[in-house]
């Protein structure tokens, strides 16, 4: 591994790091080390970064703001790749404008560059504190707004080094999720296809000042979710016609806490993160609010987050619910 950290830093890249604890890169502050972590932003760095990896046959991880992976606590094989390609330009189109991000860019910096410029239909943006490319990966959204409805397309860089450009419809957009999602429920331990920019569409604004509604949603997000402790946002999906929270509350479990982790007493979807908790202890109220919310409610709830990294084989969060339930 430090040969591959010494390789990466004589090839010329800068930011490298051997052993590198995955904690400081988890809006969980969760996670064990990863055998090496570069930080690119270029794509001639993550393209030279990956090829680097090929040749030892060490697997690569791409991530972005760490904001819904759950790392192991034995941390993650190989080169995590941290992707902070961030510029962010507007084109002029007619009645609006194209936002052209690269994917590390992150979202509440778009929704705020589309803003100040006089465009809207991107303020959603700034509820997610995550990068642009994994919201392609999660089709991630709020407050009405999902990237689904307001992406153009997609470049993608695949394993062979080609670079693909995607349009809404081949990216089989479904609520959090996309073709590039994967959702077998085991660990993810390499990414497959990377995505490296994003055009998003936004409109001239008329009527309304879209800083003024970014501004709203800003305060109604301070109001109802915790802000204090380390999370990773929502932990399950809402199932249909249904609120996670709201299921996790009425199963008795909010506030529960196992180990340093536990349901936020401000929004039970949340899990916090209130004292030093491991991974461990997540995955415990993961399955946990499963079971209960299962025995009690009658349904099943999906996880959001994904595991990332070395788990033992075959543990998935959804673990358990074979037999017994
Ligand atoms: C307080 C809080 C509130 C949140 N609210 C919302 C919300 O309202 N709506 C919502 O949808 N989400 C929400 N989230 C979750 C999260 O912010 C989104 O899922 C976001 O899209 C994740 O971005 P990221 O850069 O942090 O991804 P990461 O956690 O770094 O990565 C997530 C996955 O995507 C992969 N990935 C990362 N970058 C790329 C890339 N460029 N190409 C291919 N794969 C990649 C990673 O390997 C990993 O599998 C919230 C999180 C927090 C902490």
């Amino acid at each position: 591994v430090s040969d591959l950290a010494s390789e990466l830093v004589a090839a010329g890249l800068k930011r490298v790091k051997a052993n590198e604890s995955m904690s400081k890169h988890t809006t969980w502050r969760i996670g064990g080390p990863a055998d090496a972590l570069v930080v690119v932003d270029t794509i001639e760095d993550l393209r030279l970064a990956i090829s680097i990896a090929d040749q030892h046959w060490t697997p690569w991880l791409v991530i972005g703001a760490g904001s819904n992976i759950l790392v192991a606590d034995e941390g993650i094989e190989g080169l995590v790749i941290l992707n902070r390609m961030r510029s962010v330009s507007l084109d002029r189109v007619e009645n609006g404008c194209e936002v052209n991000a690269e994917s590390g860019a992150f979202f509440a910096r778009v929704a705020q560059i589309a803003a100040d410029s006089g465009y809207t239909g991107l303020e959603w943006g700034v509820a997610i504190p995550g990068t642009v490319g994994a919201g392609v990966v999660n089709n991630a959204g709020a407050h009405s707004g999902d990237v689904q409805r307001t992406i153009v397309n997609a470049e993608v860089l695949d394993s062979s080094g080609a670079i693909e450009v995607l349009d809404p419809a081949e990216l089989r957009f479904a609520y959090r999720r996309s073709r590039l999602k994967v959702t077998s429920g085991e660990p993810i331990t390499r990414t497959e296809s990377i995505v490296v920019r994003v055009r998003f569409a936004a409109q001239t604004a008329s009527s309304v000042d879209p800083r003024s509604i970014i501004k709203r949603l800003i305060e109604q997000r301070l109001a109802t979710q915790p802000v204090v402790e380390p999370s990773a946002g929502s932990t399950f999906t809402n199932p249909p016609g249904a609120s996670a929270g709201a299921l996790i509350e009425m199963a008795g479990l909010k506030g529960h806490r196992i180990g340093g982790a536990e349901f936020s007493f401000r929004h039970a979807n949340f899990i916090v993160n209130v004292d030093r908790a491991a991974a461990a202890d997540v995955v415990a109220l993961v399955r946990l609010a499963r079971s209960r919310v299962r025995e009690t409610q009658g349904v099943l709830l999906e996880p959001e987050v994904q595991l990332v990294g070395r788990w033992n084989k075959g543990e998935t969060l959804h673990e358990h619910l074979g037999g017994d339930g």
